[in-house]
């Protein structure tokens, strides 16, 4: 399939997942994952439209930011050292993987020196695997009270990752529970504004994570390919 194939078919798959599920494609928010491509592959993705833009190490973001970083969004997605937060604040509007007071603290201090504002997802680590990164989900409500003290930050959603290895449908739970918490953070009112978004649904499992509310999904592979 070539990039137009793909983006069909992923709108497709996207509006199918909606119908099953009582939402609208419209709540639906695309991020193409550009980690796995070249500089000219990116370039081409937004050629055709796609407007965000999702990467998850600076090192190899960085060429692609230099060409492209004034063409759409960019999301940083991956595990962010802490001193790797003044190469890419200001940079990438969104950051998906808040996960730790030392972090928080970093963005606030370099986004307040440069007066802008940083949009941020907590990273969750619901399924609980070693190798995860992100807040274990019984720290997320304290973690977030903590953030009211970070005036740069706008915490925005939070953001799991699935076990890669499972079935699409072994990942449900998963999602169900970002859903939950999301859900539990908002009805106790621990954040000045409530959380919209639940960033979740990457290549193998964006159906399902629609289906359980995904707002934001985190498209590689399928949608961009992988070279
Ligand atoms: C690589 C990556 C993705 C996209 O992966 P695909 O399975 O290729 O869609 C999504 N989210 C994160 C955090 C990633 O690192």
């Amino acid at each position: 399939m070539n990039l137009q194939a793909r983006i069909e078919d992923v709108h497709h798959r996207i509006e199918a997942a909606c119908r099953r599920s009582g939402r609208s494609p419209e709540d639906i928010n695309v991020i193409a994952v550009t980690k796995y491509v070249s500089l000219e592959a990116t370039r081409e993705a937004l050629d055709h439209g796609l407007t965000q833009v999702g990467e998850n190490r600076w090192q190899d973001a960085k060429e692609k930011w230099e060409a492209l970083g004034d063409r759409g969004d960019w999301h940083f997605i991956g595990h962010l050292q802490t001193n790797k937060v003044k190469d890419i604040i200001g940079k990438f509007a969104y950051i998906h993987s808040l996960d730790r007071a030392s972090l928080a603290k970093e963005l606030e201090k370099e986004a307040a020196k440069r007066d802008l504002f940083v949009k941020c997802f907590i990273q969750v680590n619901v399924s609980g695997e070693e190798s995860k990164y992100g807040l274990p989900p019984e720290e997320l409500e304290s973690f977030a009270k903590d953030l009211k003290q970070y005036p740069h930050l706008q915490i925005v959603g939070l953001m799991t990752m699935a076990p890669l290895e499972a079935e699409a449908e072994a990942t449900r739970p998963v999602f169900r529970k970002l859903r939950e918490l999301r859900d539990a953070l908002n009805a106790e009112r621990i954040l000045p504004e409530p959380l919209r978004h639940l960033s979740m649904g990457m290549s193998g499992d964006f159906e399902v994570a629609i289906e359980e509310g995904a707002t934001w999904v985190r498209l590689g592979t399928v949608l961009v390919g992988k070279s």
